[in-house]
């Protein structure tokens, strides 16, 4: 690993001046991801800015309107935060799919979206939760869709200079649920060969809203707009899910590698979104 600065700042403007005119500057939450690329030599940077003694990027609130979520809070305080648990299960979840436990230590929910992988299993639940990033920078505060958040494999949209501070995920109406599901060779620690985040809303029998993405499919996180237009509006049916899940399933755009070939992949996205959307429809 070649050497590099390493500062620890303690507010938002700090973070912000740090990073001022330092375009290789990286970003250091749990680390989980990014020392294992600066040791590995697949990154370089003269500058390290850890952002984990900025209080805004360390706390889970819940708002009036919905969780506000700092994008460095590990994620073994976001799988046992009451709160989350009891409002947001499914987030609870994925931040407990995540490594194993000495990664949940340190693994933070915004770098796993800062990272912009496309297996990122934390990605596909945050676009279907809707949530929404708080970005801060040289211009100020301003909030990108998660769903618009990863432009390319391991790039972001953040601009030069800019920091996620935190996640906003609006409040879950009556009748919401989110669920999502991945397939992986071992039983856990492993890349995603496909991962399906769904979400819906059933309200006196119809389905209000809808949502789908998928990790491991594309260059990155994809979110199936399609699906939504197919289900609001009709009532929750294995025929309404079938329909949505062959959907799902042409809208991947998979690669073949070592962990499986881009039919299997494709073959799993609408085994995957079918077993989803039946979780959170019935
Ligand atoms: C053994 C092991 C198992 C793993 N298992 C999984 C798994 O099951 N599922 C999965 O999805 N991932 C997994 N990962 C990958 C990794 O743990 C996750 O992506 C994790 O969520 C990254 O969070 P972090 O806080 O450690 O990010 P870091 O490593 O600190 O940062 C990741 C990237 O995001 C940038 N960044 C971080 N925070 C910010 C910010 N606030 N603003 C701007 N940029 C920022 C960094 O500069 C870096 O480029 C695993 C990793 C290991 C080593």
């Amino acid at each position: 690993m070649k050497p590099f600065d390493y500062v620890a700042p303690t507010t938002l403007d700090e973070a912000v001046h740090a990073l001022a005119g330092n375009p290789a500057a990286r970003v250091l939450a749990g680390g989980t991801d990014l020392l294992a690329q600066l040791k590995g030599g697949r990154r370089e940077t003269p500058l390290v800015v850890d952002v984990k003694r900025i209080p805004d990027l360390l706390s889970i609130r819940m708002e009036e309107g919905g969780l506000r979520l700092g994008a460095a809070v590990p994620c073994i305080r976001i799988a046992t935060n009451p709160d989350v648990r009891a409002q947001y299960p499914a987030l609870a979840e994925v931040a407990s799919l995540i490594g194993g436990t000495a990664i949940q230590g340190r693994a933070s929910i915004g770098g796993n979206l800062c990272n912009a992988a496309p297996s990122a299993d934390a990605v596909p639940l945050l676009i279907v939760l809707s949530a929404v990033a708080r970005v801060a920078g040289p211009g100020g505060i301003r909030e990108i869709a998660v769903e618009d958040f990863c432009v390319a494999p391991g790039k972001n949209a953040l601009g030069e200079g800019e920091f996620l501070v935190d996640l906003f995920l609006p409040k879950p109406a009556a009748g919401f649920k989110a669920h999502y599901l991945r397939f992986i060779p071992r039983n856990e620690m492993d890349i995603a060969v496909v991962g399906v985040g769904v979400s819906a809303t059933v309200t006196d029998g119809q389905i209000t809203t809808a949502r789908l993405a998928l990790a491991s499919v594309a260059p990155t996180p994809l979110f199936v707009r399609e699906v939504t237009e197919a289900l609001v509006g009709k009532a929750p049916s294995a025929e309404a899910i079938a329909g949505a899940a062959a959907l799902a399933e042409a809208a991947a755009k998979p690669i073949s590698d070592m962990r499986a070939p881009a039919e299997y992949r494709r073959h799993l996205c609408g085994v995957l979104s079918r077993r989803a959307l039946t979780a959170v429809l019935q």
